[in-house]
């Protein structure tokens, strides 16, 4: 089935001005409050096409925030993907050379191998080191239901629930090929008390993904008790949050071959109800849920061969 084509509601906002910054690497900026606390920031752009989190913190700058403590930090990672976002060809910015979201391994980041995006996350790395508490902000090509990933770990467990927004939390591996940013060795480290928690805000073009990717970074500071009352209650739109739906990943699945096919038009959260349900075709081969009341995360139309497509879930009791 061909894959739907979303229109492009939202708008890229001209980030030129929070190109300098003030920490010696571009499109970083601190905000400090004076005051002691952990060190917060907000990322967004690791794909250059999902514009939720620049058309987030873009609000956030506009709008003077500041931390009620410590430190808040306001990144655009793959800026360089992003500046070329062209809504007539809106896929075609997700990045330069190669995925920036699969290279926070160390032997890749520590050799000499060359990419637009290893240059980017090189220059990235220290300052990620110094951060307490990561949000990273993206969003999907299908309007799926927001949902916050991360790999499972006790310490984001904790930091989700402690966030409470959006409404899903898929906790497991992501069954990548490399390592995301919330992989990297910090935020992985069960002996750190760094976290790095990934949101999924929604379709990456719909009005309501915008929406959504500046309440995830509200209830994020809110959490970390970095917020003042009155900013978070004039910039918040879901509030309260609907009740926390979490979901524990437990296997992802990859394409074999070019005609991967779903048999419908998931969009991600539906909950298949029997065990053995086809759900997709990947050539003669048909694919089909493991288990009763399997929710299909993140579906990917538009895969090729070797590529992954979905992820199954349980939900929690
Ligand atoms: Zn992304």
């Amino acid at each position: 089935m061909p894959s739907v084509n979303y229109p492009v509601e939202l708008s890229a906002p001209d980030i030129s001005a929070y190109m300098a910054g003030n920490t010696g690497v571009d499109y970083i900026t601190r905000i400090d409050s004076g005051k002691p606390g952990p060190h917060v920031m907000l990322n967004a752009l690791m794909h250059g096409n999902e514009i939720c989190g620049a058309i987030t913190l873009d609000h956030l700058f506009k709008n003077k925030i500041q931390p009620t403590r410590g430190i808040l930090s306001l990144g655009f990672s793959n800026y360089k993907a992003f500046l070329r976002f062209d809504p007539q060809r809106p896929l075609m910015s997700r990045y330069v050379d190669e995925d920036m979201n699969r290279v926070w391994v160390e032997e890749r980041l520590d050799s000499d191998e060359d990419s637009w995006e290893l240059r980017r996350a090189r220059e990235m790395r220290a300052y990620f080191e110094s951060v307490d508490y990561l949000l990273d902000i993206h969003s999907m090509s299908t309007a799926s239901p927001a949902v916050t990933l991360c790999n499972g770990l006790d310490k984001e467990r904790d930091l989700t629930r402690k966030v409470g927004f959006p409404e899903h939390a898929a906790f497991g591996s992501g069954f990548v090929v490399g390592r995301r940013l919330i992989e990297y060795t910090p935020y992985h480290d069960v002996n750190d008390p760094k976290t790095g928690l990934l949101v999924e805000c929604g379709q990456h073009w719909l009005k309501d993904t915008a929406v959504t990717a500046l309440d995830s970074a509200l209830y994020f500071l809110k959490a970390l008790d970095m917020v003042a009352p009155e900013f978070f209650d004039a910039h918040v739109t879901n509030n309260p949050p609907p009740p926390l739906r979490e979901l524990e990943i437990t296997e992802g699945v990859y394409s074999k071959s070019n005609a991967f096919r779903f048999t419908e038009q998931y969009i991600g959260m539906e909950v298949i109800e029997k065990a053995g349900t086809v759900i997709a075709r990947d050539g003669e081969e048909d694919i089909v849920t493991p288990y009763d009341n399997c929710v299909l995360v993140m579906p990917n139309h538009s895969a090729g061969a070797k590529m992954r497509v979905v992820r199954f879930a349980r939900l929690s009791e």
